[in-house]
């Protein structure tokens, strides 16, 4: 630290990514990327962006609004897209939440929620999940606080149903919840069907897993006018030209590939059904997962000792600190042949140890 750094960020904490080793090739399956690559459309239309990146990409994002509302059958009024989704929380953070009422979100979820929190001097409810690892909504009635509920979760994979997603938005008339739907095209139930009922909930999406974007970082929120409003505030205050030219693209042609995008997350969906009975068939305990992962512990081996000796074989996975979470690892589904290396590798690796 330098002896000029802001005071109020002294004590800031901030996230870690998931490792990404150069030192060999691995199999990555521990940050959720998907194992395909971006629709041959969002490649070409990528190119042929970089043909004009002498000019400012367009703050309005115009194109890709007009599109996306017409998949989600919302307003254009009603989306704003972002660097990432976790430009969109980063955002909402700092539009919807404040140093006397604060925020809420379960004690095991997505790392950077405590970040922001922190970040932003935010007092941070964490809200314990069941022993299950599933949310319990009536937790989140009345808290009095903004609420931030990734569904699916991560790491455990777990969704909660649209209506108990529904209930929390309900609860809370006077304060706004941001739902994380960054993984919801792999099963979940999404509440952007919600959102003309009512003018508290911002639901976010990103293009890095199901789209297969992670680099191309693009995100988006949906929600009512006047809460889009406000995240333009903040967006226009801090960063207008936030989605690149290329990326803006890249999603333009992602989105007018529908075919490949469903026939992307069919495979994810198989690939995870057949890793959780091979899985299962070892003798882990899989957490039911509607994601691009699953989250998984075996009864005779730590998460932190099948994390080392996967990579020690080649494979990546990521493992957690924290009393509840250090038996598991959390596996990112990739293509057949990944999971099918996967299975036997921890086959020899169990094989050999017990
Ligand atoms: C991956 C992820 C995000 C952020 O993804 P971006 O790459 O920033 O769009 C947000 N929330 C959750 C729960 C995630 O797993």
């Amino acid at each position: 630290m330098s002896r000029f750094f802001s005071e109020e960020f002294r004590t800031v904490t901030p996230y870690v990514p998931g490792e990404q080793p150069k030192d060999k090739k691995y199999i990555k399956l521990n940050t959720n990327e998907s194992p395909f690559p971006p629709s041959p459309k969002a490649q070409a239309y990528a190119k042929q962006a970089a043909e004009g990146l002498q000019l400012y990409s367009d703050p309005e994002c115009k194109a890709l609004r007009e599109a996306a509302a017409k998949r989600l059958g919302v307003d254009v009024d009603e989306i704003v897209f972002t660097n990432g989704s976790d430009e969109i929380l980063n955002f909402a953070f700092m539009a919807f939440c404040d140093k006397k009422h604060g925020v809420a979100f379960p004690d095991i979820s997505y790392g950077f929620y405590p970040v922001y929190a922190n970040l932003y001097g935010i007092p941070a409810l964490q809200v314990p999940l069941r022993e299950d690892f599933s949310i319990c909504a009536d937790d989140y009635i009345g808290l009095n606080r903004t609420i931030v509920i990734a569904n699916p979760n991560a790491p455990t994979g777990l969704a909660l149903p649209l209506s108990e997603i529904e209930r929390i938005v309900k609860g809370n008339p006077e304060n706004v919840v941001v739902i994380d739907e960054a993984y919801v095209d792999f099963g979940g139930e999404s509440a952007v069907k919600l959102i003309p009922k009512y003018d508290n909930l911002l639901v976010t999406q990103t293009f890095s897993k199901s789209r297969s974007m992670a680099g191309g970082r693009l995100g988006f929120a949906v929600g009512c006018k006047a809460l889009i409003q406000d995240i333009n505030t903040i967006r226009f205050s801090t960063n207008p030209f936030n989605v690149n030219a290329m990326t803006i693209a890249a999603g333009l042609g992602s989105l007018e590939d529908e075919e490949y995008f469903r026939d992307n997350c069919r495979a994810i969906i198989e690939n995870r059904t057949w890793l959780t009975q091979q899985l299962r068939q070892m003798d882990f305990t899989v957490i039911d997962s509607m994601t691009n992962f699953v989250f998984a512990k075996h009864p005779k081996m730590g998460g932190k000792e099948l994390y080392l000796k996967l990579k020690d074989n080649g494979i990546l996975v990521r493992h957690f600190g924290g009393e509840r979470l250090t038996p598991f690892v959390r596996i990112t589904i990739g293509d057949a042949g990944q999971m099918q290396t996967l299975a036997n590798t921890i086959g020899k690796i169990l094989e050999e140890s017990l």
